[in-house]
């Protein structure tokens, strides 16, 4: 602070000084100009004098002048005598003389008037700037006086210090003085923080006083707290034993029921025995269903209580407990069985194995509702189609009624629809805050009953020639989903199941339990599978709300938030999240999309819901793609007659004009959606390989994204007329059926591959497969050279790293193999073609997901 007055000092004073010098040079100035105005002033003073002068002889001049007029006069009238003459001439010439003096002096003094006005005039301009000088010194008065003001201000500043203030001439002195002054406080302060730095010590000190003093109060308060629980446990305890008693009486009271339950039990055991003397006396025609006569009735009695005991205690329906006690009171074997199997299971799990039994009691199988955007043949982009139709197809083998609910669109395949016909009904759908009609349409596609849904939306969401890659896609299969669910609704089924497919139908997950089980479609549990997670359906969250559903609600990390767009939704996600079960196509892309690399961005929603996620290996359609019945093939055949084969192999060269020339020349194919997943490069690269190796390619394909179409265009150009390659560049389905026939190899080199079915397809239709290790194609084919695999399970040719130099060594090994070992390559081939690759086992994995959720669904409503 001293230094700081010091500062302020000497800046005041240095601005003191200023302004003094300031003021010199003013005042001098001032002094400079006054000495002008005064000269100037005499000069004037001078001038008016002269003037006045110069005006008296003027008057005087004209005087004369008036003189010498009359005297001509007085001549003009005396005549002209000598004397006259003379004292004129002389008269005259001192006249002449005088007035020429006078003219002279007239004209002289005319001059000097005239220099003198001119003087005058350049006086009164230098009296105006004097005059201006003035209004300056005026200027400068005042700011003289500001200065001063300013001074004093500034003076009156330097207060704090009143010795310094008081006269400027004694300033340095002060100075002086404080600097000692701050010398001394210097001194002072030294000694402050001596002073402080021992305070700090004794503060410290002090500090550990004050903890250990908070230690104290703590211990003092926790004793305080222990006295108010401890009060607070009083009176816990007075309620406890008031809830104790409570729950006495009820107990009591429950007792009595259970004792009237017992009662009534034995009365019906005791009806049921004379009942059933009755009748085993009566009719022999009467018997039980399947009894099991050799329990003792000790048996069966406990198993009647066991029920009971469920059922009074609220863990079994009572329609449950119905069931089960018939089943006793026949004497069913099936109940005795569970009964028996059950023991040392802890009780969750025997609650749950009796209940099996009462879903199959209730009826023959569960009911399966698929809602997809595909389903193969009629309306089929991609694996999903093969998928819906393979899978429920097994299932309604299975004995469960299975239904589809498809969109109507355009360009399906109307050919492949048994008996299609429109409902006389409309169901009104909700969309965009208002209602819209929709017809439904029936038929069935491969033996199943499928519903078709033809919105009358002015958007014509499915009237667009084409499944997908519409610009309003979120928005077309977003209504579709709310208007599936509003059918299901409106026509009063009670599904076990719903299955959906995929992002285009993941949003029934959320609007099932947000907006229809409100409104009383309730018997449902919501299973999703993922096909591809490369595709997840996502779209700004108000774009949520079209469809009715609560983007607030839903726009949260936990729910339908997109993972790495916080203003987005994800519908996937909102399939995964609302979902009971959730599955993906392949148990080795379940593990690859649970790491960051294989999940898109929803690796962690996995992680968190991994309880109920799990991965299903797809099976195929073994009715449509089945060489011995193929009606798309020229020739059937199967693995014992490979004839078929060959003919197959020759009627493709022939219609695509390849060279049959070389028998034995090996020919590869290729049937695929030409994306980056499919690795197209390395499809490329297998082409001009293949002619390298000596083989034949054909490829089947067609590609939504236009770079990747335009190249493979060009290459399908450059081979137009090759003898060993051709590409087509279209998606064709019964041509894809005499390709899978003709091919010797299959080459699937994907990047990443969530299940694949071309790889089942083409071992069907004995074309050995060739395949990078990934997905499901790590699932199904395994290389014939590695011994790590059981020879049995050996059926293909695999390579791991996604590059020219793994596939290579694949394409060079199956081509060597095909061409040195023909009889190794034919026993693959059959091998290859024996697999089981039907849904059998897969739609049984689904059946036990579905059953099982079922139960859990049944057992959280009872509770
Ligand atoms: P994705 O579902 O990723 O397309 P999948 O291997 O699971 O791959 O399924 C592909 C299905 O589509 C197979 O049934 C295959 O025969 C068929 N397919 C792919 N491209 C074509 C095409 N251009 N013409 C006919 N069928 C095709």
């Amino acid at each position: 602070m001293i230094k700081n007055a010091e500062k302020n000092i000497l800046l005041i004073n240095q601005a003191r000084v200023r302004a003094l010098e300031d003021l010199q040079k003013i005042l001098s100035e001032k002094k400079v100009l006054q000495a002008e105005i005064n000269v100037l002033e005499m000069r004037l003073a001078e001038t008016d004098a002269r003037i006045e002068v110069a005006d008296q002889e003027k008057t005087r001049v004209e005087l004369l002048e008036g003189q010498l007029e009359k005297l001509h006069s007085e001549l003009a009238q005396k005549g002209s005598d000598a004397e006259l003459h003379d004292i004129q001439t002389g008269v005259l010439s001192d006249a002449n003389d005088t007035i020429s003096s006078l003219t002279v002096e007239l004209n002289s003094i005319r001059e000097e008037n005239a220099s003198l006005k001119n003087e005058i005039e350049s006086f009164k301009t230098q009296l105006n700037d004097v005059k201006n000088n003035d209004e300056r010194l005026v200027v400068l008065e005042k700011e003289r006086l500001f200065l001063e003001s300013a001074l004093k201000d500034l003076e009156s500043k330097l207060s704090i210090s009143p010795e310094a203030v008081s006269e400027l001439s004694t300033l340095k002195v002060e100075c002086k003085y404080l600097s000692d002054k701050v010398e001394n406080l210097q001194l002072l302060l030294d000694k402050a923080t001596k002073q402080a730095d021992q305070a700090v010590i004794v503060l410290q000190q002090n500090q550990d006083l004050q903890r250990e003093v908070d230690k104290l109060e703590a211990t003092l308060e926790e004793a305080n707290i222990y006295k108010l629980s401890s009060d607070k446990l009083q009176k816990d305890n007075e309620l406890m034993q008031q809830k104790i008693k409570l729950l006495e009486n009820s107990l009591e009271k429950s007792d009595e029921d259970i004792n009237s339950y017992v009662q009534l039990y034995q009365q019906s055991v005791n009806e049921f025995q004379d009942t059933l003397n009755i009748l085993q006396k009566g009719s022999k025609k009467k018997t039980l269903d399947e009894p099991v006569e050799d329990m003792p009735w000790e048996f069966w009695s406990q198993l009647l209580l066991l029920i009971d005991g469920w059922a009074l205690e609220k863990k079994i329906s009572v329609d449950d407990a119905k069931l089960l006690r018939e089943k006793v009171w026949k004497k069913d074997k099936s109940i005795s069985d569970i009964y028996l199997a059950c023991k040392g299971q802890n009780e969750d799990e025997a609650i749950s194995s009796f209940l099996g039994l009462t879903s199959s009691a209730t009826s023959p199988g569960l009911h399966v509702i698929h809602i997809a955007a595909e389903m193969a043949p009629v309306a089929k982009v991609g694996g999903l189609g093969d998928v819906v139709c393979g899978l429920s197809k097994a299932l309604q083998k299975k004995g469960h009624l299975v239904e589809i609910v498809l969109p109507k669109y355009d360009c399906m395949q109307y050919d492949r629809i048994g008996d299609i016909r429109a409902l006389d009904v409309v169901i009104e759908s909700y969309f965009d805050g208002q209602l819209f009609k929709n017809k439904i349409w029936v038929g069935t596609v491969e033996g199943l009953p499928v519903y078709f849904i033809e919105p009358h939306h002015p958007d014509k969401f499915f009237w667009r020639g084409d499944f997908y890659g519409e610009r309003d896609d979120f928005r077309r299969f977003s209504y579709f989903s709310r208007v599936a669910l509003e059918f299901l609704l409106q026509a009063g089924k009670k599904p076990d199941i719903i299955h959906c497919h995929d992002w285009q139908t993941a949003f029934i997950a959320p609007l099932y339990w947000d907006v229809y089980v409100p409104k009383g479609l309730n018997s449902a549990r919501i299973c999703f599978t993922c096909h591809n997670f490369e595709y997840q359906g996502t779209a700004p969250a108000s774009e949520l709300e079209s469809c009715g559903l609560d983007s607030h609600h839903l726009n949260r990390p936990d729910r339908m938030q997109d993972n790495s767009a916080h203003n987005r939704v994800n519908s996937v996600k909102g399939g995964v999240v609302y979902s009971n079960i959730v599955t993906t196509v392949s148990p080795t892309y379940a593990q690859e999309v649970r790491t960051a690399e294989g999940g898109k961005g929803l690796q962690s929603t996995l992680s968190t819901h991994s309880k109920k996620f799990i991965g299903v290996l797809n099976g195929i359609d073994t009715d449509i793609w089945n060489p011995a019945t193929d009606p798309f093939l020229d020739v059937q055949y199967n693995a014992n007659d490979l004839q078929g084969k060959s003919e197959n192999k020759e009627a493709l060269r022939r219609k695509l004009g390849l060279s049959s020339e070389d028998v034995k020349r090996p020919l590869v194919g290729c049937i695929t959606r030409l994306v980056p997943q499919k690795g197209v490069h390395l499809i490329r690269h297998a082409i001009y390989l293949t002619l390298e190796l000596g083989g034949q390619f054909v490829l089947l394909g067609s590609s939504p994204v236009p770079h990747i179409q335009r190249e493979f265009e060009g290459i399908a150009n450059h081979f137009k007329n090759h003898d060993h390659i051709r590409l087509i560049l279209k998606y064709d389905e019964s041509l894809s059926h005499t390709i899978y026939a003709a091919s010797d190899m299959f080459i699937i080199p994907s990047i990443f591959e969530p299940c694949g079915l071309t790889q089942m397809i083409s071992m069907r239709y004995g074309a050995v497969p060739i395949v990078r290790k990934t997905g499901g194609l790590n699932d199904s084919v395994f290389d014939i050279d590695d011994d790590t695999i059981p020879s049995q399970f050996q059926n293909g040719f695999t390579f791991l790293n996604a590059d020219e130099k793994g596939i290579n060594g694949a394409l060079v090994r199956a081509i060597n193999l095909y061409q040195n070992d023909p009889e190794s390559w034919k026993q693959l081939v059959q091998k290859d073609m024996n697999i089981d690759f039907s849904w059998d086992s897969s739609a049984a994995q689904y059946e036990e997901l579905y059953l099982k959720s079922v139960t859990r669904g049944r057992a959280t409503k009872r509770a």
